[in-house]
């Protein structure tokens, strides 16, 4: 603590990412990246701005970019929020839909920096414990609220929920915004985008980080009702009107308009969670039904702690979540073929 920090940075309870190494000692399933490299296209389409176009600032509204992904989703251009990965876009639709008056929900357990927004905007949350087996009780989205938040598919756990589901809680909750945050949504649930036109509450946050291959170019983007859309750029247009750079721009677009090499990408990482689910449900694994680019698994012997630093001697990193009611389990990234041929051989020495 420091005496020129303000009160704010006091007391802040800061997020902490999972390990970052730069080096390629380790073999990296903690952070669910996407184990492909960004299709060719995004590669050509950035060097193009490093030649001579990085002396001027980009365009603060990003319309090129919005103009692809409304295309893509077949929405309007101002029914598109982009952001400095989804993370910012989460940060700024707290800001925009959410305040002190009325408690805002969202499950126990999901992605960390819900709580991390909430603290700091000095919005009050009340916890929806998942039921036994981490699926999340709907019915508990229902009861009053100032708005709902969860990740579909749901973060660490990777299960989801059917379309019908979210369609209730979204009635239920008609005055309120209900955000689901679909950063895994590619790797096989159903998208709400599907519902953006029938209900004006509703804001669908995803994000190039996973499904795209783009984690280090920082781009995530809200599609919903443009009064909402509207909102989300009062408060980005107040804190940072260059929110994304010029790379980040043109990278998206390029990614969102090759969509043979994301259907490629993202078909290949479902069949290799498909066999690696199998292999280590052989080996005594209890693993929960993913949706998403990572496992959720825990062994029936041995504790998670050990096996996450029996891999981490082995250069394999997963994550492991030191917290109530999950402190058994690990999650682990798909990554290529190689890499979890490597996990599931270091593993069975272990278990
Ligand atoms: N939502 C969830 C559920 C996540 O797990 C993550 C990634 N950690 C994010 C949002 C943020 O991803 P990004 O900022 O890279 O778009």
């Amino acid at each position: 603590m420091s005496k020129y920090w303000s009160r704010l940075a006091q007391n802040l309870e800061p997020y902490v990412p999972g390990e970052q190494p730069q080096d390629k000692k380790y073999i990296k399933l903690n952070t669910n990246e996407n184990p492909y490299p960004p299709s060719n296209k995004v590669i050509d389409a950035i060097k193009l701005v490093t030649d001579d176009k990085l002396s001027l600032y980009p365009d603060p509204n990003g319309s090129e970019l919005k103009e692809a992904l409304a295309n893509y989703y077949n929405l309007d251009k101002d029914q598109v929020f982009l952001g400095n990965g989804s993370d910012e876009v989460l940060a700024f639709s707290f800001m925009a839909f959410f305040d002190s008056s009325e408690s805002i929900i969202f499950p126990d357990i999901t992605y960390s920096f819900y709580t991390v927004y909430a603290n700091i905007f000095k919005i009050n949350y009340e916890l929806v414990p998942l039921n036994e087996d981490f699926t999340l009780p709907i019915k508990e989205l229902y009861k009053k609220n100032g708005g709902v938040i969860f990740p579909n598919p749901n973060a660490p756990t990777g299960n989801c929920i059917p379309l019908e589901d979210i369609e209730k809680v979204l009635i239920k909750n008609i005055n309120r915004v209900v955000i689901v945050d679909e950063a895994y949504i590619d790797f096989g649930g159903d998208s709400a985008v599907a519902l953006v036109d029938k209900y004006p509450n509703l804001l669908v946050i995803q994000t190039f980080s996973k499904s795209r291959s783009l984690a280090g170019l920082r781009v995530g983007y809200a599609l919903g009702n443009k009064d909402l859309i509207e909102g989300l750029n009062r408060v980005k247009n107040s804190v940072n009107s260059y929110t994304l750079d010029r790379l980040a721009l043109k990278g998206a677009i390029a990614a969102i308009n090759d969509e043979n090499y994301f259907q490629e990408t993202r078909n290949k990482i479902m069949d290799t969670r498909k066999r690696i689910t199998s292999e280590l449900i052989k080996i005594g694994f209890n693993v929960i039904d993913s949706k998403s680019n990572f496992l959720f698994i825990n062994h029936s012997s041995i504790k998670a702690v050990d096996i996450f630093m029996k891999l981490r001697e082995r250069a394999i990193l997963v994550r492991y979540f030191k917290m109530p009611r999950i402190d058994n389990y690990l999650r682990v990234t798909i990554g290529n073929d190689k890499e979890m041929d490597i996990f599931i051989r270091e593993v069975c020495k272990i278990v």
